[in-house]
């Protein structure tokens, strides 16, 4: 089994997740007692969100390539980078390091084809919704990419880092959340994918009419699948 590089923290509400996934996963296709191999480096989300909202996106990639130097060091054979938005600094991180990058936006888009949909709406932080660096990697899949309306977005953004990543879950963001999702289907999205590790915390696939697309579930499954495709180690 290889080793997954889990580059955690933003936040650890999610990084918990991915922790929690991983090890389900490889129990359940390996059976017995069997676990993920895996190393976490979790950050500390408060640096990293000032970066984020002062745009320092140089340094975070600083930052987070030498996390990937860390993880690298303790033996990871490739790696995870359990945030969408920071996929903005994938390159950075890619560049510091000999092993692979397990890209989300890859792993989400081939997720979504496999479902038959192509016309998808994007739920994320602003960053995520907004730039190109993830519409653009789902779309060179050959996705066409919604995001919601301004207010919408905003709303979205503000229940990630004012509630989800602090632990907090209401029924009336999941509710505000609901409408979102209807606005874009209306506009012809024919599945959502939920763009923030945070959101599958608060948004089920029951929550909602078509099909979900929870990056989390999805990156922790492609992990396990890389992590078990060699038998070295
Ligand atoms: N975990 C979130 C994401 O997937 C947001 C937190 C962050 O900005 O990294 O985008």
């Amino acid at each position: 089994m290889k080793t997954i590089g889990l580059i955690g923290g933003m936040s650890w509400e999610s990084s918990s997740e991915y922790y929690r996934l991983v090890n389900e996963l490889v129990r359940e296709r390996v059976g017995g007692l069997s676990s993920a191999r895996c190393v976490l480096y979790s950050v500390d989300f408060a640096e990293v969100e000032a970066m984020q909202s002062e745009g320092r996106w140089d340094e975070a990639g600083r930052l987070l390539a030498d996390v990937a130097r860390s993880l690298e060091s303790a033996g990871a054979d490739f790696l995870v980078l359990c945030t969408n938005t920071m996929h903005k600094v994938a390159s950075a991180i890619e560049d510091a390091v000999a092993v692979p990058l397990l890209h989300l936006g890859d792993t989400t888009a081939r997720a979504v084809l496999a479902e038959g949909v192509t016309k998808v709406g994007l739920l994320g932080t602003a960053f995520t919704m907004e730039q190109s660096f993830y519409r653009d990697r789902l779309s060179s899949h050959g996705l066409e990419v919604i995001v919601p309306e301004a207010e919408d977005r905003e709303l979205i953004h503000r229940v990630i880092y004012e509630e989800l990543c602090l632990g907090i879950v209401r029924e009336e963001s999941r509710a505000a959340y609901q409408g979102v999702v209807d606005r874009l289907v209306e506009r012809g999205a024919e599945g959502v994918i939920l763009g923030c590790t945070e959101i599958e915390l608060l948004l089920r696939q029951e929550d909602v009419a078509v099909p979900a697309f929870p990056t989390t579930r999805l990156h922790s499954e492609a992990a396990v699948a890389a992590a078990l495709a060699s038998t070295a180690g």
